[in-house]
């Protein structure tokens, strides 16, 4: 895990603030120490808009422009603790870069990551995160990701950021046997977020819980 890179980020809010977040993630059950330091350690007052940024350390969702979101904290953590399931991935697909924030927190904990975002404005902001902090394994794309990222596949785990109605077939057919896939599905009447792991004949899947994420659109925006 590269945590040196991220050493810039401590120090821009105060450490008791971010311990408390930790504090709180271990509260509601998450257990993986690795993904418990990187969110320690990532400046989520980086990702928000400088008026929120005193409160990028409450365990809440908040605004990032062109009505998306960044999710809550807790589930960035729950997503990235079901994706790694105590592994190590080595090619990694995430599909809505929004803010770049579940990105920086998987970054440090997978060899490479590619992530794709519909609307330019927000990839661009991501982009100069990134750069920031230096992750230099972070692979942007500006594109429609509900049909994944085929010239990069397979990959050893899929994330996604926004909800689609289904299991996405494309997205499936992306992961390499044996890996993992984690999303929110469903529409207003409801979502919940999934686990769906790549079989040999098809694939498997796991409620893990209610959440609450933007539609997947189509196409692209700037
Ligand atoms: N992981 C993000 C959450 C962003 S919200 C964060 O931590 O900030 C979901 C994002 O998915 C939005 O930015 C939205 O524009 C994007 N999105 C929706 N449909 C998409 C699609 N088909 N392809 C790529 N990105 C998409």
């Amino acid at each position: 895990m590269n945590m040196d890179l991220l050493q810039s980020g401590i120090g821009m809010t105060s450490e008791r603030t971010r311990e408390r977040l930790v504090n709180g993630l271990r509260r509601e059950g998450i257990r993986d120490e690795r993904v418990l330091e990187v969110m320690r350690t990532i400046p989520r007052h980086l990702f928000v808009e400088e008026a929120l940024a005193s409160r990028a350390y409450e365990n809440t969702a908040l605004p990032i422009g062109m009505g998306q979101t960044i999710s809550q904290p807790y589930i960035v953590a729950r997503m990235t603790e079901a994706l790694l399931d105590g592994g190590e991935l080595d090619r990694v697909l995430e599909v809505g870069t929004g803010s770049g924030y579940q990105t920086a927190v998987l970054a440090p904990l997978v060899r490479r990551i590619y992530t794709v975002e519909r609307i330019g404005a927000l990839l661009e902001q991501a982009r100069a995160r990134f750069r920031l902090l230096r992750l230099r394994n972070i692979h942007p794309r500006h594109a429609d990701g509900s049909i994944g990222l085929p010239e990069f596949a397979p990959y050893d785990g899929i994330i996604v950021t926004a909800a689609p109605e289904g299991i996405p077939r494309q997205l499936v057919e992306q992961l390499r046997p044996g890996a993992r896939m984690v999303l929110p599905i469903g529409g207003a009447e409801g979502q919940a977020l999934v686990r769906v792991t790549r079989t040999a004949r098809g694939y498997d899947t796991e409620l893990l819980e209610p959440v609450n994420f933007v539609p997947l659109l189509g196409g692209v925006d700037s």
